[in-house]
């Protein structure tokens, strides 16, 4: 996953995923959460709010994310290298034939076409870093300095004659079996190519890249680079499906639903702000929502509900169904987790609600017991944070929903 618990590496990131991305503009009013009603909200086309009392649906209460959002093309080179005590024991296809189109055909998928994330390799050979694998103390004590100095040493490799130039982000890749390498991890520290080239973000691959993972490891470690936290506890002994079992790859690469949340599209962009509804004042209302997974421009029901419940914090509910990317999942219907953009890596920023809590969960341990959190028709979930939600009814994969915030 992202590196090893309790790592200072981890105390890094906490700090990374705190800022802005170098390169990126200062984006556009993040909107505080207002009274103002939206007369062409799309969710009022389509869903039937109860008359009395009419509480204020807002257009926007987007958080103040510290970064995002990212749509567009996101170039990331692609280096390999191999050390003097581990020389390249394959091609360069072998390793870059697996990841050359499965990451980009998923952001693509997650993203609904917004993020278009285009590698870069350097396919002519593996560059020899000047010191054994065994010297960076990668699988057993890595540090920022270790790790900005395996890459420094990685860019040193490549020479001036690599352009680096109009690159958002750095792939560093190991010969496979080179074990010392064990785990993939990134930095958001700025580094400079020998060709001049400042470089915001870097992703240093593992062994964890070919045996554990797979290419979804990319999207992950890129989903840092882009702004993104992770889910699951960097305190010692905690589980790594504590909080958001199998949601999202950000908690978990191998999730049994691994498409991103609401939660993490809005901050990325991918949602338009029409897209999540806000419910600001007390009261019941009606939302008609769509499976996040797929784009259905036939009916344009919103994505998410979200219910600010303190000045970071929200209730969130969206619908999760076995299509696109969580073709495979076992938990499907009406998600309802919490969500802070105050917390960052590691501090459970998103914990979702187990709406069966005891239930042993579904799936073969992606996730375990949160899995089957998803309520189903007929089913109501208080929150214990003063929204409780109710699930009306189920149109194609629309599910209809009620919010009682009170
Ligand atoms: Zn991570």
């Amino acid at each position: 996953m992202c590196q090893a618990h309790n790592s200072p590496l981890s105390m890094h990131w906490k700090q990374r995923v705190c800022r802005r991305l170098p390169h990126e503009p200062v984006q556009a009013n993040p909107r505080p959460c207002s009274n103002t009603k939206s007369p062409a909200s799309k969710e009022q086309n389509t869903a039937s709010i109860t008359p009395t009392p009419t509480p204020t649906i807002a257009a926007s209460c987007r958080p103040n994310w510290s970064s995002g959002p990212h749509t567009g093309t996101f170039r990331a080179a692609v280096l390999f290298v191999d050390f003097p005590d581990f020389p390249a024991n394959t091609t360069i296809s072998e390793l870059y034939d697996p990841i050359a189109s499965a990451p980009s055909s998923l952001f693509t998928t997650m993203s609904y076409g917004k993020l278009s994330l285009e590698l870069v390799p350097i396919l002519d050979r593996f560059f020899r870093m000047p010191s054994p694998s065994s010297s960076y103390d990668y699988s057993r004590a890595l540090t920022l300095e270790t790790h900005l100095r395996y890459i420094n040493d990685a860019l040193a490799a490549a020479g001036p004659s690599v352009s680096f130039s109009d690159i958002d982000t750095l792939y560093i890749i190991p010969p496979k079996f080179a074990d010392e390498i064990s785990f993939s991890t990134s930095t958001g520290v700025d580094v400079t190519a020998p060709d001049g080239s400042v470089i915001s973000s870097t992703i240093t691959f593992g062994q964890d890249l070919f045996f554990s993972w797979g290419p979804k490891t990319i999207n992950h470690e890129t989903g840092h680079a882009l702004g993104l936290p992770d889910l699951y506890p960097y305190a010692a002994g905690e589980a790594v499906t504590k909080w958001v079992g199998g949601f999202d790859l950000m908690g978990l690469i191998a999730a049994q639903a691994p498409d991103l949340f609401a939660w993490h599209k809005w901050q990325l962009g991918w949602l338009e702000e029409e897209q999540v509804v806000c419910v600001l004042e007390a009261g019941v209302t009606e939302h008609r929502i769509g499976a996040i997974e797929v784009v259905d421009e036939t009916r344009e029901a919103p994505k998410a509900v979200a219910v600010p419940t303190s000045s970071t914090g929200y209730v969130m509910v969206e619908v999760r169904a076995a299509l696109g990317a969580d073709a495979g999942a076992c938990g499907t219907g009406v998600l309802v987790y919490t969500a802070d953009s105050a917390l960052g890596s590691g501090e459970g920023p998103v914990r979702v609600i187990d709406s069966k809590p005891g239930s042993g969960g579904c799936g073969d341990n992606n996730g375990g017991e949160l899995n089957d959190a998803p309520l189903q028709v007929g089913e109501e979930l208080d929150t214990g944070l003063g929204v409780v939600v109710r699930v009306k009814a189920q149109e194609w994969n629309d599910f209809i929903v009620e919010v009682e915030r009170k």
